[in-house]
């Protein structure tokens, strides 16, 4: 049996596993799924569990079952390219004769020195779940500190000011206006719904130093209660110590087939894989769909197409709170209750399929 090793149940691997499970797998390949959560978990909706207006059990779903999958639950330390084996850190390991690195991202701190040790964060589920318990534990009146008014940031500020309305939320950004990649009447739209429910917008910020419980803005100390980081993403520490060409925010250089330029076993999958566009749920799952037809070309002994074309992305969408949201869908902004109704829908016929 040849083995084909995932490592991550993110967006990207779910997507491998239902685009080859239940029918599309041959009988003579195993997949190994590996994971540090012992379920599929809704990154998307790490804002929400953190801000405590929905429960954890809402951004789970079971990883599917077959007879051909084994879900091996653990840490990956590493990957040996050369004996072709990814080392656990139960000193386990496990062989693969093709690898598919799916392993997400982690937050980027841009040498702010205290960033990562003072801030708290929403790039995984058992860091959201301590953010959630520091948000949600805070007394009357308190300061809360968002670094980063991209789409989670926002998101956050917006989930948490509806949640806690006693709350003092103040969010930095960079910009001259937030969310900085959309176009300027989406922004504006977002810093009024900000205003109405009273998050403070701090715009034109640089965030120097923190230290505990003191956010440095310019070298100027805020006294925050808790500070979150929503400021930046970088590829997963294991794929970051991988010896392959990088980008800047680490993320590994691909092929048009997906797969390391050195190396055809071992494919990039979703937020690990520089590619042209952002890293999103929906890019990783794009990934996944071809790099399935590239194994499965291969498998059956046939040459895989040399370039695929670019993958469709449908658009963006966030929200404000559980009533509003923005986006960008087929190049059109769009505000209000609609983008909000969107939003919720594409969750739920996400889980719909997936659950
Ligand atoms: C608040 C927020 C809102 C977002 N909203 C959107 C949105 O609206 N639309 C959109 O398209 N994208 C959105 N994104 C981005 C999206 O979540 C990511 O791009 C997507 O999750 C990437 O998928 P992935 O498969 O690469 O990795 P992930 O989905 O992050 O999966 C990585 C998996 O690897 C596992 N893992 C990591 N390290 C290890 C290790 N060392 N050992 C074992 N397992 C490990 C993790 O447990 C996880 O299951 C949002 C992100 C955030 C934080």
């Amino acid at each position: 049996m040849k083995n084909l090793v995932i490592l991550g149940g993110g967006y990207g691997g779910m997507k491998i596993l239902s685009e080859l499970l239940p029918n599309n797998l041959p009988e003579d390949v195993k997949i190994t799924l590996v994971d540090r959560v012992p379920y599929h978990c809704l990154k998307t909706e790490y804002y929400a569990l953190a801000a405590g207006t929905i429960s954890d059990k809402e951004v789970r779903v079971d990883f599917p079952e077959h007879p051909q999958l084994t879900v091996k639950y653990g840490e990956v330390i590493s990957i040996e390219p050369q004996d072709k084996k990814v080392l656990m850190k139960d000193d386990e390991s496990i062989s693969y004769d093709d690898l598919i690195i799916g392993l997400g991202c982690e937050d980027k701190y841009h040498n702010v020195p205290g960033a990562d040790q003072f801030t708290y964060s929403i790039q995984s589920i058992e860091k959201s779940r301590k953010t959630y318990s520091a948000l949600n534990n805070l007394g009357p009146g308190s300061v809360v500190g968002i670094v980063g008014a991209g789409l989670s940031g926002v998101e956050l500020a917006s989930e948490l000011s509806e949640s806690r309305s006693d709350l003092n939320i103040k969010l930095f950004d960079r910009g001259k206006h937030i969310l900085s990649a959309f176009p300027d009447r989406l922004s504006k739209y977002v810093e009024n719904w900000f205003v109405k429910h009273n998050v403070e917008i701090i715009n034109n910020s640089n965030i120097t130093r923190v230290e505990e419980n003191t956010l440095y803005n310019n070298d100027k100390p805020i006294k925050c209660d808790v500070i979150v980081w929503t400021a930046g993403i970088q590829a997963n520490k294991v794929v970051q110590n991988m010896d392959t060409e990088k980008d800047r925010s680490g993320r590994l250089v691909i092929t048009p087939r997906h797969h390391l330029p050195n190396d055809g076993n071992i494919f990039i999958l979703g937020d690990c894989a520089s590619l042209p566009h952002a890293p999103s749920a929906q890019l990783a799952e794009g990934q996944a769909v071809q790099i399935v037809e590239v194994l499965r070309k291969r498998w059956n002994g046939e040459e895989p197409p040399a370039e695929f074309p670019p993958i469709k992305l449908k658009g963006v969408l966030g929200s404000l709170g559980k009533k509003q949201g923005f986006g960008m869908m087929a190049d059109r902004a769009i505000t209000g209750r609609v983008a909000r109704l969107l939003k919720s829908g594409i969750l739920w016929l996400y889980k719909f399929h997936n659950g």
